[in-house]
């Protein structure tokens, strides 16, 4: 193995699980969401949805959180009277929706 490939390996990222052995951080070498293979660096998350086990009515879905800050921000444009600006943000509307 080169120096290269060495120096690349000590400088990756490291695991910030906390371990309760030592009380510090794992510091072993960390997955692209910042945990190792241990500590759940393999995990891609919980499901989403209504796979997730605690999905109840969709109320607090990314979608439905979309849905309605572009609902009021319609809302606030139709106010102001800047009926193209309310198209526009329909049409965006119209993304989410599909
Ligand atoms: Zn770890």
């Amino acid at each position: 193995m080169s120096n290269k490939t060495m120096t690349q390996a000590r400088n990756a990222p490291r695991c910030g699980a906390h371990a309760r052995t030592t009380g510090k951080p794992c510091l072993c070498p960390a997955m692209p969401n910042g945990r190792c293979r241990i500590h759940g660096g393999k995990s891609t998350g919980a499901p989403t949805g209504k796979a997730n086990g605690n999905y109840k009515n969709g109320k607090h879905t990314k979608r439905h959180k979309q849905f309605v800050q572009a609902t009021k921000a319609i809302k606030a444009a139709i106010r102001q009277n800047n009926h193209a600006k309310a198209h526009g943000l329909i049409d965006g509307l119209e993304t989410i929706l599909d």
